[in-house]
């Protein structure tokens, strides 16, 4: 069955008589195939993946790496195991390979070897185009350094590790044009050194990395307070680029942007897919790019020059993490799996799973685009045209709107006058859109919106 594609301007037809009323907010079509996928991750494969990597005791980055049942090391060997099992059934549709890199800091006294386990699956049509899927599979107790004491590390991070290894596993089977990754790190807890290495793998590899979906914390439903919603994940990320210049920061606070970094408008399409295609999922935009003062493993992809999103549950329980399992006053503490909400996690793991394949199905985002209009009526939006591209929606906003309001599909252009709609009053952005209808998250011009890896400024 054909079904049709996004680019039908329908929304056009309708003579409306004000200058902007005339479009419809956006609402993309939804594709069979996401919807499929969109209730597809098993809670008992999750269970499964989360009750393995308990049992390792302890996974934290300065622990055993000999053993074949305790420790980081047996931990990491079993990850590979599953993802080549993965890459088995799908005629070795998967390479695994494990960067790594020999640190030594303030939480790592010896120098000791950080590795990742990384599952890619090339894409057919745009392969150094990447997607980007990572979860931490190192533990922590109370002490930060203690390597020994049972760190069951069930939430913080099994859960992200599950997930991502449970989209490995449905996108196996599942085509995709650009290629998706999927990363088990180490070394988060001493200092985000296996989002390190990963970025640092993909500017190597020369990936364009549109987007990492950093999974981390993504498994409970139940808050310290005592509120209890399985209903609402956040997506953090940040508003302007880490790596900005001065001069770009300097052309951005006078001309707008602030609230329009790529990893930003990756967060928003998120929010999109997540109306779209999980109902019951409250996708809840914050604008930082972590939660205060703590971090995440998409900061070292965001000071590559790639834009990242963290996305974690909505209610932390604090008793849960970084803790020493004991109970103390009638607490439970620690990281235990009973703390894991099974349902909960899989439509998390559902929304990075839909995301990843509409991702991975859409054309890349557009890159040049600009706008302009001043002492006009009227907008003009131009932008480079992309590869797979059936056509472009220019999409706009009022200015202190957190989601894209309007749309115009306009054809397979590389610049459209958007009559009547004053440059001054709005923001602007572009997508691009396939002939299936799979779109591209939007772009906001310049600098401060370009999906293109800005590499850090060379110090003088
Ligand atoms: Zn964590």
């Amino acid at each position: 069955m054909r079904y049709v594609p996004l680019l039908l301007p329908l929304a056009l037809s309708l003579a409306v008589s004000t200058a902007y009323a005339d479009e419809a907010p956006v609402q993309p079509r939804a594709q069979p195939s996401l919807l499929a996928l969109s209730t597809a991750p098993s809670e008992a494969e999750l269970h499964a993946t989360i009750a393995k990597l308990v049992s390792f005791g302890t996974r934290h980055t300065l622990s055993d790496t000999t053993s074949d049942k305790r420790g980081i090391g047996a931990a990491r060997r079993w990850v590979k195991s599953q993802f080549e099992a993965i890459s088995k059934e799908c005629g070795g549709c998967i390479e695994v390979v494990t960067p790594s890199q020999v640190f030594t800091g303030k939480r790592v006294p010896q120098p000791t070897e950080v590795m990742d386990v990384v599952a890619i699956k090339r894409g057919k049509t745009d392969p150094k185009r990447v997607i980007v899927m990572t979860g931490h599979l190192d533990s922590r107790v109370t002490d930060v350094m203690n390597a020994k004491s049972d760190a069951p590390g069930a939430n913080d991070d099994a859960s992200g590790v599950a997930a991502l290894m449970e989209a490995a596993r449905l996108l196996s089977k599942q085509d995709n044009d650009a290629t998706l990754v999927f990363a088990a790190l180490s070394g988060e807890e001493q200092g985000l050194y296996g989002g390190k290495v990963l970025a640092d793998y993909a500017v190597q590899q020369g990936w364009q990395v549109q987007a990492d979906l950093n999974n981390d914390i993504v498994g409970n439903s139940h808050g310290q307070n005592g509120v209890l919603d399985n209903t609402t994940v956040r997506i953090f990320s940040e508003g302007t680029k880490s790596n900005e210049t001065p001069e770009q920061a300097k052309y951005r606070a006078y001309h707008g942007g602030e609230v329009d970094s790529p990893s930003r408008n990756v967060a928003r399409y998120m929010e999109q897919i997540g109306s779209t295609y999980l109902p019951d999922l409250r996708v809840h935009m914050v604008y930082r790019t972590d939660r205060y003062s703590r971090g995440g493993d998409q900061v070292p992809f965001l000071e590559a020059g790639y834009p990242g999103v963290r996305v974690t549950e909505g209610h932390e329980d604090y008793t849960r993490q970084h803790q020493d399992l004991r109970t103390d006053k009638g607490i439970k503490y620690g990281d235990t799996i009973d703390g894991v909400d099974f349902r909960y996690l899989a439509r998390v793991t559902a929304l990075n799973t839909v995301t990843m394949a509409a991702l991975s199905r859409a054309p890349a985002p557009p890159s040049g685009v600009s706008t302009e209009g001043a002492l006009a009526t009227d907008t003009t939006v131009h932008w480079k045209k992309v590869p797979g591209a059936a056509g472009y929606v220019v999409h706009w906003r009022d200015t202190t709107a957190p989601q894209w309001q309007y749309s115009r599909s306009v054809g397979d252009v590389d610049q459209a006058v958007i009559k009547d709609v004053v440059i001054d009053d709005w923001f602007f952005g572009v997508s691009a859109v396939s002939a299936e209808g799979y779109e591209s998250p939007v772009v906001f011009p310049g600098d401060a919106g370009s999906f293109e890896r800005s590499p850090a400024p060379k110090s003088p």
